[in-house]
């Protein structure tokens, strides 16, 4: 398997999956690349790439194209996005298995780019097609993975192109590599006390990667909406704050387990309760297992944060998965940025720590604590994936 770091791959024509599916906005007719994060974080392989007299073609999906191409999901729109990033031009094919596009990454010369048009025009991408999978491999003398968003699916470009490679045409991006290395420094040897927090709306989306994390974390910090259906597990009233009533059984399971196998299990003692989803609603602080009727909890409260705050910055490793209440309100967000701010200093005093999961990676943003972490993942469902310890075909079809 190439190491990029480890080899250089000059005068190859690299093939690499990348993950673009940015959002776009739409000005006068014209649609622009609203947030270049995931561009952004993909540079490095590709200016290395570059660096190395490598001559680049680009693949990747944008949206959920229904059947066939739409302009509005065209790749075509991010090229003078991804032009003025990289500093040279970007070709452009309107089919990424169109004659075109054979003839023109055929003529490309080290130090070129060509972009190829969205995978997803074509459903044989979602299936896993084989033949459209060797097709795309025409395309490059090495494939390179580093869509680390879209690992966790088995699709044509980002698992099954890896079998029309032989291992040592074929390797991960700098930015799957780091991914990979970081998810492992919380999984696989961590420093610890290992303390993971899981936030967010529900029990249900996050009850594989708790249970996980009952066999490497010395403490789990739940807050959140999920906090609610622990509470009333554990016999509390929590009037009309989100409860997931057929969960409430795994929510003890993971209570007892917890327990058994000696990790602290930390609830919120208080919370926000307001008499409205909404940021103007009138608000008071109340136990967690004494919401009164007609409120609902929607942040963690100032003892909560303050417990929160203590066990993190007691830390030497950290995982951050998921909000503690409605961060998107302003009064509801003191929660998440406590968090933020404890995760942040910890970090200062030597802690490793990685914040991943859609939400949580909103939040360090919109806080501004994006630099003040050890490492931001990109990867949403895959890096949620990963955590549960589930094999992600992205990565397995590449190690071979
Ligand atoms: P998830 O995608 O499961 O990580 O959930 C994130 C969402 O959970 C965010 O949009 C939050 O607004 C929401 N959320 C967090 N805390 C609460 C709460 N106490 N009640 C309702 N929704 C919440």
């Amino acid at each position: 398997m190439i190491t990029l770091n480890e080899t250089k791959l000059d005068n190859k024509r690299v093939l690499v999956r990348v993950d673009f599916n940015v959002p776009l906005t739409e000005e006068n007719g014209r649609f622009k690349v609203a947030d270049d994060t995931r561009i952004r974080s993909t540079l490095p392989t590709l200016r290395r790439l570059l660096d190395d007299g490598a001559s680049i073609v680009l693949m990747t999906h944008l949206g959920r194209p229904k059947s066939g191409p739409e302009d509005r999901f065209s790749l075509q729109h991010i090229v003078p996005h991804l032009s003025e990033m990289l500093g040279r031009e970007v070709a452009f094919a309107d089919d990424c298995v169109g004659e075109n596009a054979f003839a023109a990454s055929a003529a490309l010369k080290p130090g070129q780019v060509l972009l190829l048009e969205n995978l997803r025009f074509h459903a044989e991408e979602q299936q896993g097609d084989k033949a459209f999978a060797e097709k795309l491999s025409r395309h490059g003398d090495v494939y390179l993975n580093d869509a680390f968003g879209t690992a966790h699916r088995a699709h044509a470009s980002t698992a099954v192109i890896a079998g029309f490679f032989a291992p040592d045409q074929r390797g991960f991006g700098l930015l799957m590599d780091a991914e990979i290395k970081n998810a492992d420094k919380v999984l696989a040897d961590p420093k610890r006390p290992l303390v993971a927090i899981l936030g967010g709306a529900k029990v249900s989306g996050k009850i594989m990667i708790i249970e996980r994390l009952l066999d490497v974390a010395d403490t789990i910090i739940i807050g959140g909406g999920m906090s609610y259906t622990f509470a009333k597990a554990a016999g509390g009233e929590v009037g009309k704050s989100l409860v997931e009533e057929d969960r409430l059984d795994t929510a003890r399971k993971v209570a007892e387990l917890a327990r058994e196998k000696g990790v602290e299990l930390l609830l919120p003692q208080d919370s926000v309760a307001a008499d409205a989803f909404d940021n103007e609603a009138n608000v008071q602080v109340c136990n967690s297992q004494e919401i009164p009727d007609g409120w609902m909890g929607l942040d963690i409260g100032p003892a909560a944060r303050k417990a929160y705050a203590e066990a993190i910055e007691n830390a030497k490793t950290i995982l951050w998965n998921g909000p503690m209440g409605v961060f998107e309100l302003d009064n509801f967000q003191a929660g998440t940025k406590a968090v933020a701010t404890a995760v942040a200093k910890s970090t200062e005093h030597g802690a490793f720590s990685l914040v991943g999961g859609g939400d949580s990676v909103a939040a360090v943003n919109r806080f501004g604590f994006a630099e003040r972490v050890s490492y931001v993942s990109t990867g949403g469902g895959a890096m949620l994936e990963y955590f549960e310890g589930k094999t992600l075909p992205g990565i397995a079809a590449v190690k071979g």
